[in-house]
C-alpha cells in the first residue's frame, strides 16, 4: 500500500485533483469529512467543543455550525489552537484506523489521504510522500470567495492561517499546478498516477519482497 498524503491551500483544488486519482483507481480519505463525524452532536468532541464555544454555535439540528465556528476561530489564534486539541488527536485516530482497514482489504492501494493542513500540523511522517496542489494566491482568492461566498477580507484571513505556498513547495515530494482548465490538471495526475504505481510496487518489494 502506498499512502499518500495530498495538501494544498484552501480552494486550491484538492478536492478536484483527489476525485481525478479516485478515477485512476485510488482510495481516498478525507480528513475533513473524518473532522465532521467526529464532532456529530453529543459525541466527546461536541461537548467539548459547545462547553468552549457555547450553545450559539450550534444549528437548530444541534450541529455545529461550521461556518460560524471558523469565522470565530480565524481571527482568535488561541480558540483555533483550543478547537484544534479537541478535534486533531480524534481525526488521526481515526486516520490511523481507515487506513489499517484498507490495507487490510487491499495490499497494494493507493490511499490518496485529503489532508488541508499535511505541513503546518506537521503531519508528514503519516504519509509516504506528499502531493501539493498549487494555485496563485490571487486566484484561491477568487475561488474561495466563488466557493464559499466569502468577502475578500474573509478570503484573505483564511489564507493568512495557512503556510504560504513558497514554504509549503519546498516541503512537497510532488507539486500539481492546477492553474490551467481542468483538462490540463487531469493530464499532469495521469502522469504522476503512473508514478504512484511505481513507488507502491517499489515500496512493497522493499519492504515485503515483492508479495
Ligand atoms: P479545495 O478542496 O482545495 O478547497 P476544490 O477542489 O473544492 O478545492 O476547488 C475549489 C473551487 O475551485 C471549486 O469551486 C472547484 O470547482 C474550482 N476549481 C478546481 N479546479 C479548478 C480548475 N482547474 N479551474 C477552475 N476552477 C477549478
Amino acid at each position: 500500500m502506498l499512502n499518500v498524503g495530498l495538501t494544498g491551500g484552501i480552494a486550491c483544488g484538492k478536492t478536484t485533483v483527489a476525485q481525478m486519482f479516485v478515477r485512476h483507481g485510488a482510495c481516498l480519505i478525507d480528513l475533513d469529512k473524518l473532522a465532521q463525524a467526529i464532532v456529530a452532536p453529543q459525541l466527546p468532541a461536541w461537548q467539548e467543543i459547545v462547553e468552549l464555544f457555547g450553545n450559539n454555535i450550534l444549528l437548530v439540528d444541534g450541529s455545529i455550525n461550521r461556518n460560524k465556528l471558523a469565522k470565530i476561530v480565524f481571527t482568535d489564534k488561541e480558540k483555533l489552537k483550543k478547537l484544534n486539541n479537541i478535534v486533531h488527536p480524534r481525526v488521526l485516530g481515526e486516520w490511523s484506523k481507515s487506513l489499517g482497514d484498507i490495507e487490510k482489504k487491499n495490499k497494494k492501494a493507493i490511499v490518496i489521504s485529503e489532508v488541508p493542513l499535511l505541513f503546518e500540523a506537521n503531519l508528514q511522517n503519516m504519509v509516504d510522500l506528499s502531493i501539493l496542489v498549487v494555485i496563485s494566491p490571487e486566484e484561491q482568492i477568487n475561488r474561495l470567495m466563488t466557493r464559499n461566498g466569502l468577502t475578500e477580507e474573509e478570503a484573505k484571513k483564511r489564507l493568512e492561517s495557512q503556510l504560504p505556498i513558497e514554504e509549503k513547495i519546498k516541503m512537497a515530494d510532488i507539486v500539481i499546478e492546477n492553474r490551467g482548465a481542468p483538462a490540463e490538471t487531469e493530464k499532469i495526475v495521469a502522469k504522476v498516477w503512473k508514478e504512484l504505481l511505481i513507488r507502491e510496487e517499489n515500496k512493497r518489494k522493499n519492504y515485503f519482497g515483492g508479495k
